[in-house]
């Protein structure tokens, strides 16, 4: 959104075989021991986590799902976060469409909180624009006040939750600059991706 919409891929086999049963087991360890921490199950020695990495940091092309922050970096870590928290759905826990490439700084903000009204970057039909605009003058993400009453407060919820205005704005007008400079490299090779592909990118930038 900062998010940026992406087609999530096809369940890895992995998890299409077995998400339910390693939630189930998650599930109940948690009933029984309701302070037990949550560890990614080992397949054949490797934490499943590790194998699950790779195909969800593709499809956002190694941005974070959330902020579209790139690369992720030290002091910032790669995670997977899971959109419905672990804690509360513990049974979502390897569900494919739950989890997404996440930066630790998004990770970290959301401190478990969720609320139904959250967007995630992959929902059908999910369209920047019904939901957010832009402040090109100093990188805030913004509500769009065009939006119905129920789209502004998913936007205003998500913004609060992921922390979008935190930290970031600041960065997002760095990254204009450099890309007002670079227009033939890659877009993907940029953060902020939303934010940079506005359509006036060299017209209105007089105040860079
Ligand atoms: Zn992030």
């Amino acid at each position: 959104m900062s998010m940026r919409a992406f087609k999530r891929g096809t369940t890895p086999g992995i998890l299409e075989t077995n998400w339910e049963t390693w939630g189930q087991a998650w599930e109940e360890r948690k009933n029984h021991n309701p302070a037990a921490c949550f560890h990614w199950h080992q397949h054949e020695n490797t934490p499943v986590n590790q194998l699950l990495l790779p195909p969800l940091k593709e499809q956002t092309q190694a941005h974070c799902s959330f902020c579209d922050i790139f690369p992720v970096s030290p002091p910032g870590q790669e995670t997977i976060e899971h959109f419905k928290p672990k804690q509360t759905f513990p049974r979502f826990a390897y569900k494919w469409d739950n989890l997404y490439y996440c930066c630790s700084f998004c990770q970290g903000k959301k401190l478990e909180k969720f609320d139904g009204n959250l967007l995630s970057p992959d929902t059908i039909n999910y369209e920047f624009d019904r939901y957010f605009r832009w402040d090109f003058t100093n990188g805030y993400l913004l509500v769009n006040e065009q939006a119905s009453l129920e789209d502004k407060k998913r936007a205003s919820i998500t913004i609060e939750i992921y922390g979008l205005n935190e930290g970031h704005p600041f960065l997002r007008m760095r990254e204009l600059r450099r890309r007002v400079k670079d227009q033939q490299d890659s877009l993907d090779n940029f953060a902020y991706r939303n934010f940079l592909s506005t359509d006036d990118l060299t017209s209105d930038m007089t105040f860079l």
